[in-house]
């Protein structure tokens, strides 16, 4: 990985601002691309020129816009955060993708796939999940669509999710459980790739966030944008300008991108993205893929990702499932190489802390992962106090509760902190 100069750096943000990058063969500057089996690469060209063409069709924009509207239930809020304010001595807005349909920002990109693969002819769709929460909005948006949806789950996650499993199987999925290789999400995305290669014309992959090889994350990053869209005009017509700071939690990197795109070409506003630092900064014990990783290919996409010197992909760590994956979206290696986002981390505890002030300041439960975005501008608003900060809540937190009951209210250090700051 070479640096690409100031002048370089600049260029390929105009081009992200212009909309032409990714290029044609998916790069986004050295990143992205499309590192798949012989055997897909019909699949994937087709999809590729489905995307192109239905991206622009009025028809197509025009039912996914009734859908966004009235069963997704956009445009979501921008609420302003009192509460924080005071707290953080800043002026903090959270735009509110947990008041979407099925609980996050998930649902933009699944029913915008969903609408996609019927629009290609596709006749059943295969999904993977982590901890369940692509598999749920994927089975709701297959509900919607009337398309048959099979989700792809890792044995050890079918044991630790039940509860997703019961809704992805109510919603009507077919949920299952694989045994092979870590049997978690790394291994259900093997199997959900090995049961597309074998009908790529009938059957469609709905990947759920934007990696994965050319065109899943420009793809994924298109109908996440709508994040940003409506965050920016919702904050300059509530606010009269421009945040500061803008700030979205990193897992594969699709809710941060979505916002990012509202405001890369206002570059007074600073984007952050924050990852998990799980335990700590120690190899294992954190999913911190931007801050700590290297370049590499994972799933089809060169990006960067968490690996030993053995080139072995690391074991990760998260309290928040949905950050906890080793590699992350191309064009967020892009964002970080060119300087664009600053990428930081916040740890396990840092996270509980910030989910327990925001519940007891706004009334709101944010998931943990959202939970991370709000730690990092906190911290953040203590080193640059007065400002006007954005905040991503990308989902809810009640599917988090089983893990939040282990983490007893105040049973965090972060959190005494806050309270005696407070007092
Ligand atoms: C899945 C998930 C994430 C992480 O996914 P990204 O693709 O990085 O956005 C973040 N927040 C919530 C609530 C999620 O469910």
């Amino acid at each position: 990985m070479t640096n690409p100069d100031v002048a370089q750096a600049d260029d390929l943000l105009e081009a992200l601002i212009a909309g032409t990058c990714p290029d044609a063969h998916g790069r986004f500057g050295e990143f992205g691309g499309c590192y798949v089996p012989e055997t897909l690469m019909p699949a994937v060209t087709r999809l590729a020129e489905g995307v192109h063409h239905y991206l622009r069709d009025p028809d197509f924009r025009a039912r996914l816009n009734d859908e966004l509207e009235h069963w997704v239930g956009r445009p979501t809020a921008l609420t302003h955060a009192p509460g924080l304010s005071a707290l953080w001595g800043a002026d903090v807005w959270l735009k509110r993708e947990d008041l979407a349909h099925t609980g996050a920002h998930k649902i933009n990109n699944t029913i915008g796939q969903a609408l996609l693969a019927q629009a290609l002819g596709a006749e059943r769709i295969v999904a993977e999940t982590g901890a369940g929460q692509h598999g749920v909005a994927s089975a709701a948006a297959c509900a919607r669509i009337g398309l048959p949806c099979v989700v792809y789950m890792g044995a050890v996650d079918v044991a630790r999710q039940a509860l997703n499993v019961d809704r992805m199987r109510r919603l009507g999925a077919e949920v299952i459980a694989v045994e092979s290789g870590d049997q978690t999400l790394r291994a259900a995305i093997d199997e959900a790739i090995r049961d597309w290669v074998s009908d790529p014309v009938a059957t469609y992959y709905l990947l759920g966030s934007a990696i994965g090889p050319h065109p899943y994350p420009y793809l994924v990053r298109e109908l996440q944008s709508v994040i940003g869209k409506e965050a920016r005009a919702q904050i300059i017509a509530r606010s009269g300008s421009l945040p500061d700071a803008a700030f979205a939690c990193v897992g594969g990197g699709s809710n941060a991108i979505g916002l990012y795109h509202g405001f890369l070409g206002d570059r007074d506003v600073a984007l952050f993205g924050i990852e998990a630092g799980g335990h700590g900064p120690a190899l294992g014990e954190h999913s911190a893929t931007l801050s700590a990783g290297k370049p590499g290919v994972l799933h089809g996409t060169y990006s960067v990702l968490l690996y030993d010197s053995d080139g072995q992909i690391q074991e990760t760590h998260s309290v928040s499932a949905g950050l906890d994956y080793p590699g992350v979206g191309p064009e967020h290696a892009l964002l970080r190489q060119i300087g664009r986002v600053d990428y930081r981390t916040a740890t396990d505890d840092e996270a509980l802390a910030a989910l327990d002030e925001c519940c007891a300041a706004e009334g709101i439960l944010p998931a943990l992962e959202s939970a991370h975005a709000l730690a990092g501008a906190r911290r953040w608003a203590s080193e640059n106090p007065g400002t006007k900060i954005l905040i991503g809540m990308s989902g809810r937190g009640d599917k988090d509760m089983p893990i939040l009951a282990e983490h007893p209210v105040g049973s965090s250090t972060q959190s005494e902190d806050a309270r005696n700051a407070a007092a």
